[in-house]
């Protein structure tokens, strides 16, 4: 391989800087991605392109050697790191298999980003892997990303998608591609399981020092940081649950490894947003007992925490009993902090300003009903207060009608006006999410017949989500519900 020059890393407006590979070597291998036959430059991310301060013309031009990983800016470290994870409960030994950490881009704004290559080829995390990605998983991965930040929740990024003009062999033969992933961070809680897998508390306190620094730097003078570390990991993951049930997300695959310490949705494998309410949804082929089911993404989070908190135990005190009852103390207020971030949002999508105790009441009713007529949860939210409610099924349900004229009796014991409650539901509820049906087209379509009109569409259709627009009316309507019983979503391997 042969490194580029330095200056067309300048041009494009990379700047790298690479602190997570100054860390002790137990936490990464050094890795060079590997060439792939025929790069050519599927999607790029203009937007975020500009909001990182790189330059989208230029990236349109050599982005494919860069970001396909044929070429490596002189400026970054290339990295795959190391982790473990809990995988559907069981602890295993993992690592980055198929991505490399090209380094941290530093914004002009002095923002520090990963940049991280899916599907660059082998590494030694890889077992019996090739190292390799799918176009299918990695474009669904942009989308969906993609929708999540669009809808104001946190996420990682993606910036590009690069063919490599090779096969990638699964079920079945598929073209092969690069994912570029912007994230904070890929700290996970599988990189501080697999910290304290190496019993040095050294490698342990450097790894939490350094996600202290990077992360959450106003607590990194405190006496007792990595309790705070502990608190600020259980708040921010209650409030990303809180969001994802807001929308009806379902991860898919939470596995400890996949969850990431600074809040962000991260892993985008057998995602899926849920058509009609019902907690026990599950997509994901490889979910049978539905672990990571809709409305088990709460407990999931919080056992998850349980494992976060377990490998701090030798940080927070020199005393084991005195490190369990600090962390334990601070976990049992995850189920009334997650509450808490879920009624908040649950009453916005109502048009509810203030607060009154039977709140989680009337919102439990209306999700009762909800599931009881398989409603569309993204419809029944956006409709609700609108003549077009009278277009659902559920309207017809008595209990429902009377759970609206309670609702309406809510919404008059406030100071504000209905224009101001129909105004916060219009910002809370999406009109337009991702709907599984649509993505599978629009994938299928790039995918199997080359053609990216559909999902360049549906792109541009989940850029503005909160908006209910005629000419994206495809959109705002719910598949068959016999197309969810049938429809799975498979690990993006
Ligand atoms: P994921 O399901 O993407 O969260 O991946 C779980 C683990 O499997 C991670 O350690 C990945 O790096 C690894 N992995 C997934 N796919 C591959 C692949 N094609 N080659 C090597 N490792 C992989
Ligand atoms: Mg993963």
């Amino acid at each position: 391989m042969n490194p580029p020059a330095h200056l067309k890393a300048e041009l494009s407006g990379f700047k790298f800087d690479n602190s997570y590979a100054k860390l002790a070597s137990a936490l990464y291998q050094k890795q060079q991605p590997e060439n792939t036959k025929n790069p050519s430059l599927l999607l790029l991310n203009h937007q975020l392109a500009k909001t990182l301060g790189l330059n989208p013309e230029v990236l349109e031009k050599e982005g494919a050697e860069f970001l396909g990983g044929n070429a490596v800016f002189t400026t970054a470290t290339p990295i795959a790191q190391a982790y473990a994870g809990h995988q559907f409960g069981g602890f295993n030994m993992l690592g980055d298999g198929r991505a490399i950490l090209l380094g941290e881009h530093i914004t002009p704004e002095n923002n520090r980003f990963d940049i991280q290559l899916k599907g660059a080829g082998r590494t030694v995390y890889s077992r019996s892997g090739d190292g390799r990605a799918a176009l299918g998983p990695m474009l669904r991965e942009y989308v969906i990303s993609e929708a999540m930040c669009a809808l104001g929740i946190p996420t990682t990024r993606s910036l590009a998608v690069v063919t490599t003009g090779e096969t990638v062999y699964r079920d079945d033969a598929y073209p092969g591609a690069v994912l570029t992933r912007v994230a904070s961070s890929h700290i996970r809680v599988g990189t501080f399981q697999y910290a304290a897998t190496t019993q040095n508390h050294e490698v342990l306190a450097e790894l939490a020092d350094y996600t202290i620094h990077r992360h959450f730097p106003e607590i990194a003078e405190a006496e007792n940081k990595y309790a705070l570390l502990l608190e600020k990991v259980i708040d921010l993951q209650a409030s990303l649950i809180a969001k994802w049930m807001h929308v009806g997300f379902i991860h898919g695959v939470m596995n400890t490894d996949n969850v990431s310490i600074c809040g962000e949705t991260i892993d985008y494998g057998p995602c899926a947003f849920m058509n009609s309410y019902d907690p026990a949804t599950v997509f994901s082929s490889i979910d049978s007992n539905g672990r990571y089911a809709f409305g088990n993404q709460a407990p999931i989070a919080h056992w998850n925490l349980f494992r976060f908190a377990e490998t701090l135990l030798p940080l927070l005190q020199a005393d084991e009993v005195q490190s369990i009852a600090i962390a334990k103390g601070l976990l049992e207020k995850f189920p009334a902090i997650f509450l808490e971030y879920w009624l908040d949002g649950m009453r916005k999508k109502l048009g509810l300003f203030n607060q009154e105790a039977d709140d989680l009441k009337l919102v439990e009713d209306l999700l009762m009903y909800m599931q009881k007529n398989k409603a569309d949860y993204t419809n029944t939210f956006k409709t609700l207060g609108k003549d077009a409610i009278k277009a659902m099924q559920i309207y017809h349900d008595a209990g429902f009608q009377s759970w609206m004229r309670h609702w309406e009796a809510r919404l008059s014991r406030q100071a504000e006006t209905a224009a101001q409650s129909l105004a916060l539901m219009d910002q809370s509820n999406p009109a337009i999410i991702p709907r599984n049906h649509l993505v599978e087209e629009a994938l299928k379509a790039a995918v199997d017949h080359n053609n990216l009109k559909p999902l360049e569409r549906l792109l541009s259709a989940i850029s503005d989500p909160y908006n209910a627009r005629e000419d994206y009316a495809e959109f705002m309507q719910a598949p068959e519900p016999a197309f969810d019983t049938y429809y799975k979503t498979f690990c993006g391997t």
